[in-house]
């Protein structure tokens, strides 16, 4: 057998022996197979030049190297989480040679900190998966030079494939992926070589002067995925590129002209041919600038919602044939199949007592998309709904209840109009007869309370308006109390009450008629108290068992007029 396993110092020492994965621990690893008792090398590099096709080489820990894919290698470069690969001084940090296979893949990150040189550079097949970071981290030099500290993060020559993968870059003077030949000189097989880069969900592009330059003999496909632009272009298309998904924004607010994708160029070798469909998204002040003078490949959209301005030059052929766009097609342009330009209008809607309404925001009137602004750069998933404010209900008494009869109420609502269905109220009723009481009633014209123990001229009164106020205390049985005798102002038409003979003697005397003995207090001091309170506006005598009742009245400004006779309790059900 010609198996080769590599592994970590530790797991050799304790003689296990694994099949691939192998491990790669520390800054030493030991180099195993059947034939050679062990080799030690100290690199990842040595790692790689002894991997058999298939091998899958863990990177874990920080890790500083500058490693080379030799010509048609074929392996799997799988990363711990929190791996880092940092690039030896001046120096690529992963070269991936012609022919060779490569899958680089976990959560690890790759680096490069030196000028003109990148974390990748691929001339074979490599893909990019498993939450993997390519980054420049700094773009300066210690002077704040940037053009001495600057380069693309990855470099394409051959054929890229980037699936869940972050590829970012912080500076401004070069773009973060480069897609193709800078120069077409250098360009191999005599200038027919083809760099191509395909973008899928789960990829994170962003930063550079540009996200991707899609440089000579560079085929660009986005499938899906994120590529965001804080400076130039999001993506600069000299060559060719086919856009069928993804998020392709120019977040710059200064960005002013500069569009999220510029397409075409003025060089002879520019080929500029750039299409636009499915359900890819392109947002910018300037969505697309296209520009193609050489060769002119054209522009082609048939799809895709299109947010910002399309900014045609001249010389450039364009083809609209799809897609949506939030702003006019410029003058010259001729749409033609299922194009949709949207109208965007503020929408709001106050809500009613049950109809809720819906927030300030901007809607398509012809498709009702929804955005937070009028450009309609940024949408609006659902717009805020403000609750139905309900009812403002008052009750509305419809039919006063009677002694005998229910009555009826609803409610009003006071905003729209809306009545509830009336509901009853009970019928009023009365108070039965009681042995020796005093009844009390409420004539609610004058303020008059009358107290009478005569039953029947109670329910008359009561049935013509008075308010029945129940028994109010007791007369002594067989007129055997104190006297409380009843006078009448014919002029007032109030009553009074007193158990002083004297006093009723005086007031009939001043005209008030003698009504005589009215009923009978108690004679006994341990009886109830009655209370008198007398009101200085009205001239009334109020009597009262309640003290409650009583307080209040006081409180009101009645005066206390203390215990104006005594009583035996009412007697309760
Ligand atoms: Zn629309
Ligand atoms: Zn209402």
């Amino acid at each position: 057998m010609k198996m080769k396993k590599w592994m970590g110092a530790c797991l050799m020492a304790s003689m296990v022996l694994t099949q691939s994965p192998v491990s790669v621990l520390a800054n030493e690893f030991e180099v195993v197979n059947e034939s050679e008792v062990s080799q030690t090398t100290n690199s990842i590099q040595q790692a790689i030049d002894n991997a058999k096709d298939g091998d899958t080489i863990q990177i874990q820990g920080e890790q500083t190297a500058s490693i080379s894919i030799p010509d048609s290698k074929k392996l799997t470069l799988q990363f711990a989480k929190g791996a880092r690969l940092t690039n030896e001084a001046n120096k690529d940090t992963i070269t991936i040679g012609q022919r060779a296979t490569v899958t680089i893949t976990g959560e690890g990150t790759i680096q490069n900190t030196s000028h003109a040189k990148a974390a990748l550079i691929n001339n074979g097949t490599a893909v990019l998966d498993g939450g993997i970071k390519l980054d420049r981290p700094n773009d300066h030099d210690q002077n704040g030079s940037v053009a001495r500290n600057s380069y693309y993060t990855a470099v394409n020559h051959g054929t890229l494939t980037v699936y869940r993968a972050t590829i970012s870059n912080v500076g401004d003077f070069s773009s973060c992926v480069e897609n193709g030949w800078f120069s077409s000189k250098d360009i191999p097989d005599s200038g027919k070589a083809v760099a191509k880069l395909t973008i899928n969900d789960g990829a994170y592009i962003s930063g550079g002067i540009n996200s991707i330059k899609n440089d000579e003999n560079g085929e660009l496909t986005i499938n899906g995925g994120t590529i965001t632009s804080n400076h130039q272009y999001a993506i600069m298309n000299w060559n060719k590129a086919e856009i069928k998904g993804g998020y392709i924004e120019n977040n710059n607010p200064n960005a002013g002209a500069k569009a999220a994708i510029y397409n075409g160029n003025d060089s002879a070798t520019s080929i500029g041919k750039l299409t636009i469909s499915g359900d890819a998204v392109v947002k910018g002040e300037t969505a697309v600038f296209t520009k193609s003078v050489a060769k002119d490949g054209g522009l082609t959209i048939s799809g895709g919602e299109i947010k910002g301005k399309l900014n045609v030059a001249q010389s450039s052929s364009v083809t609209v044939n799809g897609g949506n766009f939030t702003e006019k097609l410029p003058e010259g342009i001729k749409p033609s199949g299922n194009v949709h330009v949207h109208t965007i209008k503020k929408v709001s809607k106050d809500p009613t007592c049950t109809e809720p309404g819906v927030e300030e925001h901007y809607e398509c009137t012809v498709c009702h998309k929804t955005y937070l602004d009028e450009k309609g750069l940024n949408d609006l998933a659902k717009p805020t709904e403000i609750p139905a404010t309900g009812h403002t209900y008052t009750w509305v008494i419809d039919k006063e209840p009677t002694k005998d009869e229910a009555g009826a109420k609803y409610q009003y609502c006071v905003v729209c109009h809306h009545k509830t269905d009336p509901v009853s109220i009970p019928a009023i009723g009365y108070t039965e007869k009681v042995e020796n009481a005093v009844y009390r009633a409420y004539n609610p014209n004058n303020g008059e309370h009358l107290y009478t123990t005569n039953y029947d001229e109670f329910m008359h009164i009561t049935n013509i308006g008075w308010h029945d106020e129940g028994v109010s205390f007791m007369t002594e049985a067989n007129k055997e109390g104190n006297p409380v005798y009843r006078v009448y102002n014919p002029n007032s038409g109030l009553h009074h009450y007193t158990t002083d003979e004297n006093e009723k003697n005086t007031l009939v005397s001043l005209g008030w008629h003698d009504e005589k003995v009215s009923w009978y207090a108690s004679n006994k001091p341990q009886s109830a108290p009655v209370f008198r309170v007398y009101n200085p506006n009205g001239g009334q005598h109020h009597y009262t068992m309640n003290q409650q009742e009583k307080n209040a009245l006081v409180s009101y400004g009645w005066h206390d007029e203390g215990i104006a006779f005594r009583t035996s309790l009412v007697p309760t059900k």
